[in-house]
């Protein structure tokens, strides 16, 4: 059996293979890491869920990571994510997945922000998903990295896939919202791509030796 190198902080299965394949697949930065050695936070039940109190997406994904490198005594990543509306000066950000007050609710967190932004003109309407991927080893090093995709918010939503915010979020140079695009469109252009592909050459120097 593959010992686990590297360990993620998510317990949802899906978000699990998808950075298992941005940082082992054919383009990943780690083309000799075993994708078994790569595991979620479900493999150790005993972590508790982390409190995340931080004021920025960076410090979020760095208390979650931290608390699992010290729990599993493994190398941990984290992600921290949301939507930053620039008229409402960065908002929900930090508070993207319990805007409406209730944490997880896309749906009333999606009509709240529509009906916050009902008078704003099209021209003021820019915005940006936003990760931040965090990166700890059981030594304590730490560092992040940031992925960004900015583009326009729409007045109604559009398209049934994806989730929270992809609804009502054109990306440049696009003319459909990420709920329209096919999750291989969106993976190639999303924030959370970015910033996990900008993290795996740190993952790769962190993890050789072990
Ligand atoms: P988390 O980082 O997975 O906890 O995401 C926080 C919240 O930000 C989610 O509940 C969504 O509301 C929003 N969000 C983050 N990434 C996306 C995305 O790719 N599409 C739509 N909404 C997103």
């Amino acid at each position: 059996m593959t010992a686990p190198l590297l360990v993620l902080a998510t317990r949802n299965a899906h978000k699990v293979g998808e950075l298992r394949a941005i940082l082992t697949g054919p383009d990943g930065a780690l083309p000799g890491l075993d994708p078994a050695a790569v595991v979620g936070a479900d493999a150790y039940p005993q972590v508790p869920d982390v409190v995340e109190d931080g004021v920025t997406f960076a410090e979020n994904a760095l208390l979650k990571a931290r608390a699992l490198a010290r729990a599993t005594g493994l190398v941990a990543i984290a992600d921290d994510s949301g939507l930053a509306v620039e008229v409402l000066g960065g908002a929900p950000g930090i508070f993207s997945a319990r805007w409406a007050g209730r944490h997880g609710d896309d749906a009333a967190n999606l009509d709240l922000l529509l009906a916050q932004l009902g008078d704003v003109p099209d021209s003021h309407r820019r915005a940006a998903f936003v990760c931040a991927a965090a990166l700890v080893t059981p030594e304590g090093q730490e560092l992040t990295r940031e992925g960004r995709l900015p583009g326009t918010l729409l007045r109604e939503r559009a398209g049934e896939g994806g989730f929270g915010y992809d609804p009502i979020l054109v990306p440049d140079g696009e003319t459909r919202s990420c709920a329209e695009l096919t999750p291989a469109e969106k993976n190639a252009i999303s924030h959370r791509g970015q910033a996990f592909r900008a993290l795996a050459p740190d993952v790769v120097a962190a993890l050789s030796g072990r």
